[in-house]
């Protein structure tokens, strides 16, 4: 049993007992549900900068900014104006437009192992999308995924899923056929050798492996040395289409995300969040070779009512052409700040005598309610769950809101400058201080 809040949330309850009765769980998407965390989820009234206001009026420094897209805060008056602008001239066509050009080759640009990218709607739809041409392409029927990673809700991924699933105790999902589960190996996160013997016992069936490369759905959890290149190595002998997730990453932890952070390039690029600023935008891309097998080109089948939508692109185009003007020093300042809050925090564990376990990349990590190394599911599963949600009460009675979840990651933005660091640093120290 949590502790009731120290702040008055009587409007997000009502709404909370309202919302049950037209919305399954009263929500759009679980992970809002605070299910793992307990306690009512807060409806959120406004949010700017690193701020979001819930509907009796509390203020929180953001740590989810909707689940990553937020890299220049709420409300970025670029990306208001780009939308504002252009909903004036009708929120869409179902036909062609020169902004998705624009958006496309930015995109091309700041990643560049995608050649030719395909705009749609989610992250779920990237990845849906992207394995299918893989499939396509290798005339394979088998996928590699890692347990504890998250690709959106694709029948085939629903498999020690990550996130939500790993969140709510449901690894695998009722619904799904158990020819799709059959088709979906399960490997271990940062196990090559695990990999190496799937892909070798499945006789040159795998069409792809798709991974997370900083997994960000049991937590954060970085590659270990050797990971991501290993994969690139088994892919390379094997025909397989190695598949970047890169729908939490992109943007975030480089310009061009986690592959060039690490400097393994994959053959596809899963996009979502950051690309399309708050706005319901996903991408895949990779090898023309590769993409040439979507239609209309190729025979494998996509498409999309809504898919490179205007107002979307041009919240996308706001955003990804700012990363482009400021990427020399964004990084370094988003660094910056990640460090500041991961210092910060070190300090305060020692302080307190605690020996829990941090990760960050850049601007987005994790703090795990567990003393051992966090490097695959089975690790992240030795947290304290319970703990997590003491501290995740805790902060939010403090006014700072992190992700109701111990498997998701937190995310910051160029918003977040010292009066949130110091508030958050205060904050954290005196909530661990007291659940101890
Ligand atoms: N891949 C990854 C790595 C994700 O983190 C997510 C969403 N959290 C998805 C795919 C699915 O994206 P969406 O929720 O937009 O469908």
């Amino acid at each position: 049993d949590i502790a009731p809040p120290k702040i008055e949330i009587g409007k997000s309850k009502a709404l909370y007992e309202q919302a049950q009765k037209s919305i399954p769980g009263g929500v759009n998407s679980p992970a809002r549900a605070f299910k793992s965390v307990g306690g009512t989820p807060l409806f959120i009234e406004s949010a700017q900068g690193a701020y979001m206001t819930d509907v009796d009026g509390n203020e929180y420094i953001d740590y989810v900014g909707s689940w990553g897209p937020m890299i220049f805060g709420h409300a970025d008056s670029d990306v208001v104006h780009a939308v504002q602008d252009q909903a004036t001239s009708s929120t869409s066509f179902g036909a062609p437009t020169r902004i998705e050009i624009d958006v496309a080759e930015l995109v091309c640009d700041l990643v560049p192992s995608i050649e030719s990218v395909r705009m749609v709607n989610s992250g779920t739809e990237a990845t849906m999308s992207a394995v299918r041409v893989a499939r396509g392409f290798t005339g394979r029927d088998k996928i590699i995924k890692f347990k504890g990673n998250y690709h959106g809700h694709g029948d085939f991924f629903l498999m020690e899923a990550g996130s939500g699933p790993l969140t709510h105790g449901t690894p695998n999902s009722p619904g799904v056929t158990a020819g799709n589960a059959e088709d979906t190996l399960l490997a271990e996160y940062n196990d090559v050798e695990n990999v190496r013997n799937l892909v070798e016992a499945h006789d040159d069936n795998v069409a792809c492996i798709i991974v997370e490369p900083i997994a960000g759905n049991m937590g954060c959890i970085p590659p270990e040395p050797g990971f991501l290149e290993g994969l690139r190595e088994i892919c390379d002998e094997h025909g397989v289409v190695l598949i970047f997730d890169e729908v939490m990453t992109g943007f975030r932890v480089a310009p061009g995300g986690a592959q060039e952070r690490y400097g393994v390039t994959p053959d596809m690029t899963c996009l979502g969040k950051i690309i399309g600023g708050g706005l319901p935008v996903g991408a895949y891309g990779g090898k023309k070779e590769i993409m040439n097998h979507v239609s209309p080109v190729g025979p494998v089948y996509q498409a999309g009512t809504l898919s490179g939508n205007p107002l979307a692109m041009r919240a996308g185009y706001a955003v990804l052409s700012k990363i482009k003007e400021t990427q020399d020093t964004l990084y370094d300042e988003l660094e910056a700040y990640g460090a500041a809050l991961e210092e910060g925090l070190a300090d305060t564990l020692d302080r307190l005598g605690l020996d829990y376990y941090q990760t960050r990349v850049g601007a987005m990590g994790c703090l795990f309610f567990t003393e051992e190394k966090v490097v695959d599911q089975a690790t992240a599963k030795s947290t304290d769950a319970e703990m997590y949600a003491n501290y995740f009460h805790g902060l939010l009675d403090e006014g700072v809101y992190f992700a109701p979840s111990q498997f998701e990651a937190y995310f910051f933005g160029t918003e977040h400058a010292e009066r949130e660091l110091e508030t958050t640093l205060e904050a954290q120290y005196d909530v661990l201080k007291r659940i101890h």
